[in-house]
C-alpha cells in the first residue's frame, strides 16, 4: 500500500475537518458548514463521507479530498500536506536520507564540472590558435558550425594541465576532476595530469542532455588509441549509454524507429543530414541496458554496421544480447486494463550493411540518398544471418557442413516469439542451405525448443533473476477509466511539456464564450485529478514550467516528495499508446461515440507522428477529464437538491443548470477536438 492509500485508510475526512475547527452539521447522509475558505452566511461547504470528498458550491466552487483540504486550509504545497497528514496518521514517509542527499549533491557537482569542461573545450575549438589543426580536421570531415555547436564538439589542448588549471581556477578540486574522469594519475610520481591532450573532444550526454563523459579522437595519425573514452565514473557507464540519444529521442519516438551506428562521427554526420533518429553504441556490442532504453522509444531497431567481418561479428554479439533481452519477463497493463505478465521485449530488429569499405559517416556525406535507400531496404535479422552464413560457406560444402551451419543458426532464428515467423525463418534457412523443405529442420528445432523449455527456470524466478539491480520495478497498476484518463493526460504532458500551453489556451477559449462559467471551465487544474499522487505531480509540473531558474524536470524531481518519484518515473517512460487503447475501448462503448468513419480515421492517425498525434489527442482527453469531474460534482449537488429546503432549492437548481451548461460546452469542444484530431492528418 502506498503512503497515500495508507493515510486515506487511517484518516476520516469528516472527522479531520471538524477537528480543524469547522462546525459541520448533518445534512441527510452528508455534512455541511459555512465555508472555511470564503466568507458566507448560509452554508455551501459540503463534506461527503461516502466518497471522502468535500466541495464548496459557493464562491470557491472547488473541492477535493483530504490532501487538497489540507493544502487549502494550511496554504501549503502537496509535499507539505503529505508530511502533515502522515504525521497525523502515524505513517512513515520515505525521506531522502542525508546520504542520498549528499550523493545527489556530489553527482550534481560532477555534472556542473563536466559541463564547464565541455564549454572550455568547445571554446578552444572555435577560437584558440593551437586548435587550427583540429578545425581543419572537422572541416575535412564536413562538419558544419551548427553541428559543432549542437554537439558542443571541442578541442583539448596539447598540455598536461590545461583543464586542470582551468577548473581549479573556478573552484573545483583535483579529486573531483579525477572522479569525473578528466585527469589521470601518473603511476610513479602519483602526479595528476590531463587525461585528454591534443584530441577532438566529443561530449557524451545522458538522456536529458547533461554531459556525463567524453569521447576523444586523436588528431595525429600516430597517436594511440584513436579513440579515448572517459573511464567509468559515477555518472558515466559506457554500456548503459547511447551516444546522441538526447538529440534523437523525440525523433525515435515519432518514427518508432531507432538507427544504431557504431561511431560518434557516424551519428553526428547523420544528424547533420537530417537523419535525427540515429544513435551510436560507442564501440561495445549492444547491451541489454541499451536495448531496454531504446525499447521505451522505438518498436524497430535498425543496426547499421560495418561491412567487414569484425563488424559482422559485433552484430552477431549484439543480436545475442537482444535475444537475451527478449526473454526478459516484463509486467504491463494490457489495453483492457488487466495486468499481464511475461510479455516479451517486442522489438523488430533489422540490419543494414553499408557497401564495402564505407562507414555510415562516409556514405551519408557522399550520398544521402544511398543511405536512405539502405534504410528503406533494411533486412530482417534472420535474413541477414542466413545470408551471411551461406556466403561464408564454400560452394562445394558437404551436406554435413551445411547441416552444421543450420544447427548453429537455429537458436537465433527461433528466438522470435512469433511461431509463423519462426517457421518462415527455418524454411528459408533450409532452402538457402539446400536442405530440402525444412521439415526435418523444423522438427529438430521443435525438439530443441522443448528441451530448452525444460532447462528454463519458472517464469517468476526468471524475471527476478534477470531484473538488474537498481532498475525501477515494473509498474503494476490496474486502472479505472477515470484513472487512465488522468494518467494519460499527465504522462502526455510530461513527455511533451510544450503541449501544456496549447491545452490551456483551448480551455481559456471556452470561458470566453460564457463568462458565467469561468470557475467550471477554467484551464486544466489540480482539482481535475482525483488521485493525490497524480494531482501532486501535475501541480508541481505546472510550477516547474512557470519558473526559469532550473531545468523543469530537475525542479520537478527536487520538489516532489520522495514517495512520488517512482510514479513520476513511470509516467515519464509510459507508453502512451497503452492508455490510448484503454481509452478508445471505453469510448467505443460510449453511446456518444462517434461514427465508424471517424474511428477509422483515428486508426489512421496512429500512423501519424507521436507528438502531433498527442497534440491532437490531449485536448480531447483533458476535456473528457473535466467532464468526468463535473459529472461527479453534479452528483454531489444532486444530494443537496434532494435534501434542500425551499429557501435553498432555487439556488441549487440554478447551480445545477450551470453545471449542465458547462458539461454541454465541454462535450461539444471534446467532439470538435476529437474530429479535429481525426482529420488533422
Ligand atoms: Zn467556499
Amino acid at each position: 500500500m502506498s503512503v497515500i492509500q495508507e493515510i486515506r485508510a487511517k484518516l476520516d475526512l469528516v472527522q479531520y475537518i471538524s477537528q480543524s475547527g469547522v462546525a459541520l452539521r448533518k445534512a441527510g447522509r452528508n455534512f455541511k458548514a459555512c465555508c472555511p475558505f470564503h466568507n458566507e452566511k448560509t452554508p455551501s461547504f459540503y463534506v461527503f463521507p461516502d466518497s471522502q470528498t468535500w466541495h464548496c458550491f459557493g464562491a470557491c466552487s472547488t473541492g477535493g479530498d483530504i490532501f487538497s483540504y489540507v493544502q487549502r486550509r494550511e496554504n501549503v504545497d502537496f509535499a507539505e500536506a503529505l508530511r502533515i497528514l502522515a504525521e497525523k496518521a502515524g505513517v512513515q514517509l520515505q525521506a531522502r536520507t542525508p546520504e542520498q542527499q549528499e550523493h545527489e549533491a556530489r553527482l550534481e557537482k560532477l555534472r556542473s564540472l563536466l559541463a564547464e569542461a565541455a564549454r572550455f573545450y568547445h571554446q578552444r575549438l572555435l577560437n584558440a590558435p593551437d586548435a587550427a589543426e583540429a578545425r581543419a580536421y572537422v572541416a575535412r570531415r564536413g562538419l558544419q558550425e551548427a553541428t559543432l555547436t549542437q554537439f558542443q564538439i571541442g578541442y583539448a589542448p596539447d598540455s598536461w594541465n590545461a583543464i586542470l588549471d582551468r577548473l581549479k581556477q573556478i573552484g573545483y578540486t583535483e579529486q573531483e576532476m579525477l572522479e569525473a574522469g578528466l585527469l589521470t594519475r601518473h603511476e610513479e610520481s602519483e602526479r595528476l595530469y590531463d587525461r585528454f591532450r591534443d584530441r577532438l573532444m566529443i561530449p557524451i550526454c545522458d538522456e536529458r542532455g547533461r554531459v556525463i563523459g567524453f569521447g576523444a579522437r586523436a588528431l595525429k595519425p600516430e597517436a594511440q588509441p584513436k579513440y579515448l573514452n572517459s573511464p567509468q565514473t559515477p555518472l558515466f557507464d559506457k554500456s548503459a549509454t547511447l551516444f546522441g540519444l538526447h538529440l534523437a529521442r523525440r525523433s525515435i519516438r515519432e518514427s518508432e524507429t531507432a538507427v544504431i551506428v557504431e561511431g560518434y562521427m557516424d551519428a553526428i554526420q547523420a544528424h547533420q543530414h537530417g537523419f535525427t533518429n540515429v544513435v551510436a553504441q560507442m564501440g561495445t556490442a549492444l547491451t541489454q541496458a541499451q536495448l531496454k532504453t531504446l525499447s521505451q522509444y522505438a518498436r524497430r531497431l535498425i543496426l547499421a554496421l560495418d561491412a567487414d567481418e569484425a563488424g559482422a561479428r559485433a552484430t552477431l554479439r549484439g543480436l545475442e544480447a537482444v535475444r537475451q533481452a527478449a526473454s526478459v519477463a516484463r509486467v504491463f497493463v494490457d489495453p483492457s486494463g488487466a495486468l499481464r505478465e511475461s510479455s516479451r521485449l517486442n522489438l523488430e530488429l533489422q540490419v543494414i550493411t553499408p557497401p564495402q569499405g564505407k562507414d555510415p559517416d562516409d556514405l551519408i556525406r557522399e550520398d544521402p540518398q544511398a543511405w536512405r535507400d539502405l534504410l528503406a531496404n533494411a533486412q530482417s535479422v534472420a535474413d541477414y544471418v542466413i545470408n551471411a552464413a551461406v556466403a561464408s560457406l564454400p560452394a562445394n560444402a558437404t551436406l554435413a557442413e551445411r547441416e552444421q551451419v543450420a544447427r548453429e543458426l537455429l537458436p537465433l532464428l527461433m528466438a522470435t516469439e512469433n511461431n509463423l515467423q519462426q517457421q518462415a525463418n527455418v524454411q528459408q534457412l533450409a532452402y538457402k542451405l539446400r536442405l530440402g523443405s525444412g521439415k526435418a529442420l523444423l522438427e529438430w528445432a521443435a525438439q530443441h525448443q522443448r528441451l530448452k523449455r525444460l532447462d528454463r527456470p519458472a517464469p517468476a524466478e526468471e524475471s527476478r533473476a534477470s531484473a538488474e539491480p537498481g532498475a525501477p520495478s515494473a509498474p503494476i497498476v490496474v486502472l479505472t477509466h477515470g484513472e487512465a484518463l488522468q494518467e494519460y493526460c499527465l504522462a502526455a504532458l510530461l513527455q511533451y511539456p510544450s503541449l501544456l500551453a496549447d491545452l490551456q489556451r483551448i480551455f481559456r477559449q471556452l470561458v470566453r464564450e460564457d463568462a458565467e462559467l469561468e470557475s467550471l471551465l477554467q484551464p486544466l487544474c489540480s482539482a481535475d485529478f482525483t488521485r493525490p499522487d497524480l494531482r501532486a505531480i501535475f501541480e508541481t509540473f505546472v510550477r516547474a514550467r512557470a519558473q526559469y531558474q532550473e531545468e523543469w524536470l530537475s525542479y520537478l524531481e527536487a520538489n516532489l516528495p520522495a514517495d512520488l518519484l517512482p510514479t513520476l518515473e513511470r509516467l515519464l517512460l509510459a507508453r502512451l499508446e497503452a492508455y490510448e487503447q484503454r481509452l478508445r475501448q471505453a469510448s467505443q462503448t460510449d453511446p456518444r461515440a462517434l461514427s465508424k468513419d471517424v474511428a477509422s480515421l483515428r486508426e489512421a492517425a496512429s500512423l501519424h507522428s507521436d507528438e502531433a498525434r498527442h497534440r491532437a489527442a490531449l485536448p480531447h482527453h483533458a476535456l473528457s477529464l473535466r467532464i468526468v469531474r463535473l459529472r461527479r460534482e453534479c452528483t454531489e449537488l444532486g444530494y443537496l437538491i434532494q435534501e434542500a429546503d425551499q429557501a435553498h432549492l432555487l439556488t441549487y437548481l440554478e447551480r445545477n443548470k450551470l453545471f449542465l451548461r458547462a458539461i454541454r460546452i465541454l462535450q461539444e469542444a471534446a467532439h470538435i477536438s476529437y474530429a479535429k484530431q481525426s482529420v488533422s492528418l
